[in-house]
C-alpha cells in the first residue's frame, strides 16, 4: 500500500487504521496539533476546515532533504476540498482563501518550531479581501504579517529588519500603540516590508500563493532540526525521531472589528486546580496579540458580557472537551463576526498544586476514576508540594540579575534561606541563641555536625554526593540540602567561602534550592506548604494506600506478599517517628542508633566506652548509656504503636566518634605551649594533656585505610559484643516497659553488615538469650523479629544460606551500591560520576537510583533466595532509594514488602508504590521483569 502522507479533517479513522486503532498512534502520525483539531471536528466543535501533512513526511523530508514524492500532489487534493468547504479560492482575487501553516509535534514543544500565518495573500488577492470584508485596514494589517512572518521564519530574515520600519513609522507619525494605525499606514508599512525582503534576499517577495505555502511547509520541517527545537528536545527528553506534522488551517479572524476577537483559556485554573474558566482574550484581535502582550488583555469572563452568545457556546464546548478528554484543556479560540471557531485544544500543563486538586476533583465528579486519579500526579509534583519553595519568578529574577552563585548536586529539596556559618557549633548557636535563620556550610560534614545540620535552615557543602552524610541526614531532617558544589572553595580560616572573586562572608545571606542544587546569593522569598492544611493531597494519598493494600495485587508463589508496598520511613528519634506516623509510615524501616550517641551528654561516655582498657570499664561506660538508649526506645515504640520498628544495631567505625588525630595533636602542642613555663620549671604535664594523648593513641590505633571496609558493622560487635548486648538488652526493657503500658511493641532487630552466615551465627543466638532474658525478668512478651540488612554483595549472593538465621532481610543499597560498582559513596560523584551519567557511561546516578541491571539484580537474587529458604522472609529496603519513585517499583517488581525513607519523602513513596501497583497490577512477579 502506497503511504499517504496528507489527511484530510474527516479522514480521522483512516489515520486511527493507520495508526493500527492507537490514538497514541493518531497522535504520532498527525502530532498533537493535528490529532486534536481533527478529534474536534469529529465531536461536532467548530473547527477551521484544515489538513495535515504528517511526521511520517517529515521523517522523510529530513532524509532526503526534498518532499516526499506526490505529497505535493496530496496537499494541492486537500486544499481544493477545503476550498469547496468554504467556498472560497486559493489564490483567487476574487474570494481569496487565506491559510495558516502550523508546527505540531507529538508532543507539545511551545513556541520552539515555526509557524506561518495568513498564506494566500499577494498583491492581487489583497484587494479580494478587502472588497469581501469591506475593511481596507484589516487586509493590510493582515498582508504585512504574512510578510514580515514569512520574510523571518521563511526566508531567515532578523527580526529587527522589520521592527525597525514599523518603530520609526510609528515615531514619525507620533502613534503610541498599533491600533492607531490607520489602512493607508498599514499599506504604506507593507510596502517598505516588502522593500525589506527585496533589499535582504535579493528577491520579490513571493506572489504565487502556491509557492508561499510550498515554501512555509519546508520551513516547518527545517525547524525540527532547528537549534531551538532540538535544544528543547534534549531538556524535555522528546526523541528526535518523532517528526513534526504540519496543519494547514483556513484563517479566520478575529480582528475583524469588535464583534470579533481571540483568546487562550484553561477549563481550570492551572495554578490552584479551581474549577473555573482561566484565561484571556482581546477583541478585534488575532490570537498571536493576546499571547505576545502588546496590548492588555481581558480576563476571559469579561468576554460574556461583550459577546454573550459566543460565550455561551465556548463554555459548552469547554465542558465537552473536558468530558471527551477527561482532562484540563488548554484552548485556544477566534471569534470572526460573532462565530466562534477553535484553533486548539491540548492537555494543560499545571502546577502541582492544580494537579492534585484537579485530579481529587475529577475523580470526586465521576468523570475519572480514584486510579486514574492517583496516576495523574507524579511523585515529583508530591514532592514539590511538601517543601518550602522559592516563588519561581523571583528565582528567574535573581537569575538575570546574576545572582547565581553555584550549581552542585540537588541532595534534599526544598527552599532555604540564611546567613552563611562555616561550623556546625556556631551555626548551632546562632540559631538557638541568636535565633537566626542559619545556612551551615562546609566542605562535607561529619556525624558530629549533626547538631549544627538541624539547628540550620538549609545547608551546603563542596563536596559529597548523593548519599554522603550531608545529604542523607538533611533529607532525613527535611533541611533543604546542596552538595558537592566543587566550585566553591571554602576558606575556613577567615570565614568566607569564593568563587574566582566573588566571596561570600560569615553572616551573608544567600539562598539554597535543594531541589534544583542552585546556590543564590542574597534573598529569595519563599512558600511554606503544610500536609495537614492540603486536604486534597491527604484524600488522594489515602487512595494511593487503599490502592497498596488490594490482596492479589501481585501473583507470586506461597508465602510472598500478594498487596502492593508499604511505606516505612527511617527515624532515628520519637519526634521523627511521630512524623513518619502523621505523614503516613506505618513502620520504622531503619532507626540508626548510633545516631543517638552523637548527643552532647552521651558522647563523653561513648569515648570512655572506646576507650576502657579492660571489659569491666566498657561494660561500665554501657551500662551508663543503657538509660538513654532504653527511653530513646521506648519513646520510638510509643511513637509507633502497633506498627514495626526495625531498629539497627551499632554500624559506624569506632574512630567516628572520636576527635580526628589532626585536631588532636594540634590542642596537644597548643595547650603545652600554654603551659610552657610549668614544663620549663619541670613539673608534670596537665592531666588534660595525658588524657588527650591517650586519646590520640586510641584514634592512632583505630586507624584503618579504609575504615568503610573495616571494622565495623556486624564485625564490630563480634571483636566487642557488649556495645550490642547493651543495645539489645535496652531494646527489650524498652520493649517490655511500653507493652506494660498497653502499647503494641513490634521490635526487630536488625545486624548490619553481614557478609557470610556465620556472622550471623557467632552473634545473633547470644542476642536472642538476651531478648528472651529481658523477656522472662519483665514477665512480658510481645512479637519480634532478628534479621539483617543486605549490603554486601556476598550477603545477596549467599542470602539462602543467610536466611536460616534472619527472619528479615532490609536491603541497604548506599552500601549495597558502593560495594557491588566498587564507588566510593562519599567521593564518586564529586570525582567522576557526573562525569559518567552526562558521557552516558551511566543512565542515572546510581546512588538516587537503583541500577537494576546490577545491584537491582543482586536484590532480586537475594529475594528468591532467601524465600526458598525461609518462605515468609520480609524484605525491605532502607537505603535512600527507598524514596526515589523508579527504584520503589523495582522494589515492587522483585516482591518486596515495603520500602523505607525519610519521613518527608513518605508521601512521595506511598504514591510511587501505587504507581507501581497499577502499573503492574495482576503481574506475577517473578516473571514481571
Ligand atoms: C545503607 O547502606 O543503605 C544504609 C541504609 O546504611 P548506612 O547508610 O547507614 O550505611
Ligand atoms: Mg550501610
Amino acid at each position: 500500500m502506497t503511504k499517504k502522507w496528507v489527511y484530510f479533517f474527516d479522514e480521522v479513522t483512516e489515520a486511527e487504521k493507520c495508526a493500527g486503532g492507537s490514538w497514541e498512534g493518531v497522535r504520532s502520525l498527525l502530532g498533537g496539533k493535528g490529532a486534536g483539531l481533527f478529534d474536534m471536528i469529529r465531536a461536532g466543535v467548530p473547527v477551521p476546515p484544515c489538513f495535515t501533512v504528517t511526521t511520517e513526511a517529515c521523517n522523510e523530508y529530513q532524509k532526503t532533504g526534498k518532499f516526499p514524492e506526490r505529497m505535493w500532489a496530496e496537499m494541492l487534493a486537500a486544499l481544493k476540498k477545503v476550498e469547496a468547504k468554504t467556498g472560497k479560492k486559493f489564490g483567487d482575487p476574487s474570494k481569496p482563501l487565506l491559510v495558516s501553516c502550523r508546527s505540531g509535534a507529538k508532543f507539545s514543544m511551545p513556541g520552539m518550531m515555526d509557524t506561518v500565518l495568513n498564506i494566500g495573500l499577494t498583491d492581487k488577492t489583497v484587494e479580494g479581501l478587502i472588497r469581501l470584508t469591506g475593511n481596507e485596514r484589516f487586509a493590510y494589517d493582515a498582508y504585512r504579517r504574512l510578510v514580515e512572518m514569512f520574510g523571518t521564519v521563511v526566508m531567515g530574515i532578523p527580526d529587527e529588519a522589520f521592527e525597525k520600519p514599523l518603530a520609526d513609522y510609528k515615531a514619525k507619525k507620533s502613534y503610541k500603540i498599533d491600533t492607531e494605525m490607520t489602512a493607508g499606514d498599514w499599506k504604506a508599512i507593507t510596502e517598505s516590508f516588502k522593500a525589506v525582503v527585496k533589499k535582504q534576499k535579493g528577491m520579490d517577495f513571493p506572489q504565487d500563493p502556491f509557492e508561499q505555502l510550498r515554501l512555509a511547509t519546508e520551513a516547518v520541517f527545517k525547524s525540527w532540526t532547528g537549534k531551538r527545537a532540538v535544544d528543547y528536545r534534549r531538556a524535555a527528553g522528546i526523541p528526535d525521531d518523532l517528526g513534526t506534522a504540519v496543519n494547514i488551517v483556513t484563517m479566520v479572524f478575529g480582528n475583524m472589528g469588535s464583534n470579533s476577537g481571540s483568546g487562550v483559556a484553561f477549563t481550570r485554573d492551572p495554578s490552584t486546580g479551581e474549577k473555573k474558566m482561566y484565561g484571556d482574550y482581546l477583541l478585534n484581535a488575532q490570537g498571536e496579540d493576546v499571547v505576545a502582550g502588546i496590548r492588555n488583555t481581558e480576563k476571559i469572563e469579561k468576554l460574556g458580557q461583550k459577546l454573550p452568545k459566543a460565550y455561551q457556546q465556548f463554555l459548552e464546548i469547554c465542558a465537552k472537551l473536558e468530558r471527551h478528554y477527561k482532562e484540563m484543556q488548554d484552548v485556544e479560540f477566534t471569534i470572526e463576526q460573532g462565530k466562534l471557531w477553535m484553533l486548539q485544544t491540548r492537555n494543560g500543563k499545571r502546577t502541582a498544586k492544580a494537579a492534585v486538586k484537579i485530579a481529587v476533583d475529577m475523580a470526586n465528579e465521576g468523570l475519572i476514576t480514584r486510579d486514574e486519579a492517583v496516576l495523574r500526579v507524579t511523585p515529583e509534583q508530591v514532592d514539590t508540594l511538601l517543601h518550602p519553595q522559592f516563588d519561581e519568578k523571583a528565582k528567574e529574577r535573581a537569575e538575570k540579575e546574576g545572582r547565581l552563585f553555584a550549581k552542585g548536586v540537588n541532595a534534599s529539596p526544598g527552599a532555604a534561606v540564611g546567613q552563611v556559618y562555616f561550623d556546625a557549633n556556631i551555626a548551632e548557636k546562632m540559631s538557638k541563641s541568636e535565633k537566626q535563620d542559619v545556612i551551615m556550610v562546609r566542605p562535607f560534614t561529619k556525624p558530629d555536625d549533626v547538631h549544627g545540620m538541624i539547628a540550620s535552615k538549609g545547608i551546603l557543602t563542596s563536596e559529597g554526593g548523593a548519599t554522603s552524610h550531608a545529604a542523607v541526614v538533611a533529607r532525613q531532617f527535611g533541611v533543604p540540602c546542596v552538595v558537592g558544589a566543587s566550585a566553591i572553595k571554602i576558606d575556613l580560616d577567615k570565614r568566607q567561602m569564593f568563587i574566582e572573586d566573588r566571596v561570600v562572608k560569615e553572616g551573608e545571606w544567600i539562598s539554597v534550592d535543594g531541589a534544583s542544587g542552585k546556590v543564590f546569593l542574597g534573598k529569595i522569598p519563599t512558600i511554606v506548604p503544610l500536609i495537614e492544611e492540603q486536604t486534597d493531597l491527604l484524600t488522594l494519598l489515602s487512595w494511593a494506600d487503599e490502592i497498596c493494600a488490594r490482596a492479589g495485587l501481585r501473583q507470586a508463589p506461597k508465602g510472598w506478599p500478594t498487596s502492593g508496598l508499604q511505606v516505612w520511613a527511617n527515624a532515628d528519634y520519637p519526634k521523627d517517628a511521630r512524623r513518619a506516623r502523621s505523614y503516613g509510615a506505618v513502620g520504622i524501616g531503619l532507626c540508626r542508633t548510633e545516631h543517638m550517641f552523637f548527643e552532647p551528654e552521651r558522647l563523653p561516655i561513648v569515648q570512655r566506652m572506646i576507650l576502657a582498657e579492660s571489659i569491666e570499664a566498657r561494660k561500665k561506660a554501657l551500662d551508663e548509656l543503657l538509660p538513654f538508649q532504653r527511653s530513646d526506645f521506648e519513646g520510638l515504640f510509643e511513637a509507633m504503636d502497633g506498627y514495626p520498628v526495625i531498629i539497627r544495631l551499632i554500624d559506624p567505625p569506632l574512630h567516628e566518634f572520636l576527635p580526628s588525630a589532626e585536631e588532636l595533636q594540634e590542642k596537644i602542642i597548643a595547650r603545652r605551649i600554654q603551659s610552657m613555663a610549668d614544663y620549663i620549671l619541670g613539673k608534670s604535664e596537665g592531666k588534660d594533656i595525658r588524657d588527650m594523648e591517650k586519646m590520640l593513641k586510641a584514634v592512632e590505633a583505630l586507624h584503618e585505610s579504609n575504615p568503610m571496609m573495616g571494622l565495623r558493622g556486624v564485625r564490630l560487635s563480634i571483636v566487642m559484643p557488649e556495645i550490642v548486648e547493651m543495645q539489645v538488652r535496652a531494646i527489650f526493657e524498652a520493649a517490655c516497659n511500653v507493652t506494660r503500658r498497653g502499647i503494641k511493641a513490634k521490635p526487630e532487630v536488625m545486624i548490619p553488615l553481614t557478609g557470610t552466615v556465620k556472622e550471623l551465627e557467632w552473634i545473633q543466638p547470644r542476642l536472642q538469650k538476651i531478648a528472651k532474658q529481658v523477656m522472662r525478668e519483665k514477665r512480658v512478651s510481645f512479637p519480634y523479629k532478628f534479621g539483617t540488612m543486605i549490603e554486601i554483595p556476598r550477603a545477596a549472593v549467599t542470602a539462602a544460606e543467610i536466611a536460616k538465621l534472619a527472619e528479615f532481610f532490609s536491603f541497604g543499597t548506599n552500601d549495597l551500591t558502593q560495594m557491588a560498582f566498587g564507588y566510593s559513596r562519599d567521593d564518586a560523584e564529586r570525582n567522576f560520576l557526573v562525569t559518567y551519567v552526562e558521557q552516558g557511561i551511566l543512565p542515572k546516578n546510581p546512588f538516587q537510583t537503583i541500577d537494576r541491571d546490577g545491584v537491582g539484580r543482586l536484590m532480586e537474587m537475594a529475594v528468591e533466595d532467601g524465600r526458598k529458604t525461609r518462605p515468609d522472609l520480609e524484605v525491605g529496603i532502607c537505603g535512600e532509594h527507598g524514596g526515589d519513585p523508579d527504584s520503589i517499583e523495582w522494589c515492587h517488581m522483585i516482591g518486596q514488602h515495603y520500602v523505607s525513607c525519610s519521613p518527608f519523602r513518605v508521601p512521595i513513596a506511598r504514591l510511587a508504590a501505587a504507581h507501581a501497583a497499577l502499573v503492574h497490577s495482576g503481574k506475577i512477579i517473578a516473571e514481571d521483569k
